[in-house]
């Protein structure tokens, strides 16, 4: 049965993983240096495709932690660093 505290447990976890997700990767903008609104950037420019866009935010983290374990590379950067990373190899 889902519960108030069982959504307050999954909270928690999510939160702790992706302190765990940034801790690895560096908690700021590897550009900017700001620490606002930050988001994992595949350095090889590997995408999920479009399925990935709608799993759950912490089966994304699970899937960054896997693929930092697995050495694929990454790195932080704030959202306006990271879609204009995206829009800059769209064109390319
Ligand atoms: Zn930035």
């Amino acid at each position: 049965m889902w519960t108030p505290a069982k959504r307050v447990a999954r909270k928690r976890r999510l939160v702790r993983k992706k302190a765990q997700l940034f801790a690895l990767l560096g908690d700021s903008c590897a550009i900017c240096g700001s620490t606002q609104e930050l988001s994992v950037d595949h350095i090889d420019g590997r995408e999920w495709g479009v399925a990935a866009r709608e799993v759950s935010q912490e089966t994304r983290i699970n899937l960054y932690l896997l693929e930092a374990a697995n050495g694929v590379r990454l790195r932080t950067l704030c959202k306006k660093h990271n879609s204009g990373y995206r829009a800059y190899r769209s064109v390319a």
